[in-house]
């Protein structure tokens, strides 16, 4: 589950940038060039952090900061304010308007991602989880690092993909051709036994203890993660 953020700015070529560094730092990133579409956006869409410029070409970054924080589906999302202006003033209205933090233009990208992932940290610790747990199991998403009960377990590149997708929806029954398409992507032709056969691979490591088993297979449908029995 990726940090969605939501970058409301006019200049085209910024956008390019903060979009790419976001995303090799494992962000999703929505982008609109003005607060009506940056508005709409955050009606239809789960957004984690806005990124709002000051200067827009419509409503000013102000008045949307002030119009997110009257809406009561949208008033907690946390917002960093972009500015090409650096004066104290501004940064006193940008953060009176309801604004988390505050950064003017140009700024560095490692400063950037830092203050969003302290903002992210502070405001919804889930998103900054490092580990995913189901059961006696956990998993460590950046060191690739699966537990159960303890103790190591090694996984192919392919059953790590499967135990990834299922520990992320923890009971939620997935088909095998939804399977194919989280783990082997959606251009991929892989057979549907296939996904039986990797599944069959994960169930022998995680169990090999004899421990219960954790993926249900639901007949007619796929398999979930789930306490089996
Ligand atoms: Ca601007």
């Amino acid at each position: 589950m990726k940090p969605v953020i939501l970058v409301i700015e006019d200049e085209t070529a910024l956008v390019t940038l903060i979009r790419y560094n976001l995303e090799a730092e494992g962000f999703e990133v929505m982008d609109a060039p003005d607060g009506e579409e940056g508005l709409l956006i955050l009606s239809e869409n789960a957004v984690d952090l806005i990124l709002l410029d000051w200067m827009l070409p419509d409503l000013s970054g102000i008045e949307i900061c002030r119009q997110i924080r009257r809406r009561s589906d949208i008033r907690n999302i946390p917002v960093i304010m972009l500015t090409a202006r650096g004066e104290e003033g501004d940064r006193v209205r940008g953060l009176n308007a309801g604004a988390d933090d505050y950064l003017s233009k140009p700024f560095s990208y490692k400063e950037l991602i830092a203050r969003i992932h302290a903002i992210l940290r502070r405001i919804r610790p889930a998103l900054e989880e490092k580990t995913l747990t189901f059961h006696d199991m956990e998993m460590n998403v950046v060191t690739h690092r699966v537990t159960r009960d303890n103790r190591s377990v090694h996984l192919g590149p392919t059953e790590y993909r499967l135990l990834w997708h299922l520990m992320e929806n923890p009971g939620r029954v997935f088909t095998r051709d939804q399977l194919i398409n989280a783990v082997w992507g959606h251009d991929a032709e892989v057979d549907e036994r296939t996904v039986d056969v990797h599944i069959r691979r994960l169930r022998q490591e995680l169990n090999a203890k004899d421990e219960v088993d954790v993926i249900r297979t639901v007949r007619g449908a796929g398999y979930a993660l789930d306490l089996v029995g």
